[in-house]
């Protein structure tokens, strides 16, 4: 029998996770471009992710004012602006679709079934989003900063249900298990498998909080369409 809904994480799962190297050449451009020492913009930068990601600034130049603010240093706005146009790039580029994403959300609509996301993210992923290939194959996105609240805080995955009209036992979460989201999925009830493509298992991947999962896991697209039948 199928699930009524399939839910799925961004990074990671739709897209690529930034790869460790790439994002420190980011923040080290952001660093450059606001003439602050980059070791301290780095370490405050990843000290604030969960800030970024529950709703406390809201764009990327009110976070980078926050950290100019924390090491002392007075930064013209065009400054500001240039750092925050280099996140907001890397963002975008961040964005595209893994292969077989988009061909997936499109055989599960076909399918009847609905389609969720749940992100922890930063407010540049719900700016962009609407751009996205995703956009129209996603009935329901549901993003952490706008809700203030991340994975795998229970509240997160019952509001995307509720949006969505579908009991959490009626979901299949698919996530690659950052967050402690696999756990958060199946604590409020719904069934959740592990997707790991071949291409995401390199060591330089930025995982955040990556979770031991002994449940059902998945190395392709194929298989998550597999496991959207096999409702338990
Ligand atoms: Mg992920």
């Amino acid at each position: 029998m199928q699930y009524d809904a399939v839910i799925f994480d961004l990074f990671g799962t739709l897209v690529a996770n930034f790869t460790i190297q790439e994002h420190e050449r980011v923040l080290s451009e952001m660093a450059s471009v606001l003439s602050a020492p980059r070791d301290d913009f780095v370490r405050l930068w990843l000290a604030s992710f969960n800030e970024r990601c529950t709703g406390k600034f809201e764009s990327p130049a009110a976070n980078i004012e926050h950290i100019c603010q924390a090491l002392h240093l007075s930064v013209p706005p065009e400054a500001v602006e240039a750092a925050a146009r280099i996140r907001f790039d890397f963002t975008r580029r961040s964005l595209t679709p893994l292969p077989g994403a988009v061909e997936t959300l499109e055989r599960l609509k076909a399918s009847g079934c609905k389609t969720g996301l749940l992100t922890d993210c930063s407010p540049e992923t719900p700016m962009l989003w609407p751009d996205t290939p995703f956009a129209p194959l996603v009935d329901v996105p549901v993003f952490s900063c706008v809700e203030r609240l991340k994975k795998p805080d229970p509240r997160i995955y019952l509001r995307l249900c509720k949006r969505l009209a579908v009991e959490p036992q009626a979901c299949l979460y698919v996530g690659d298990g950052g967050s402690h989201e696999l756990t958060g999925a199946t604590g409020v009830g719904m069934s959740a498998v592990l997707i790991r493509a071949p291409s995401q298992t390199g060591h330089d991947a930025l995982r955040i909080d990556e979770e031991q999962w002994d449940g059902p896991a998945v190395a392709t697209f194929d298989e998550v369409l597999v496991s959207s039948t096999q409702r338990k």
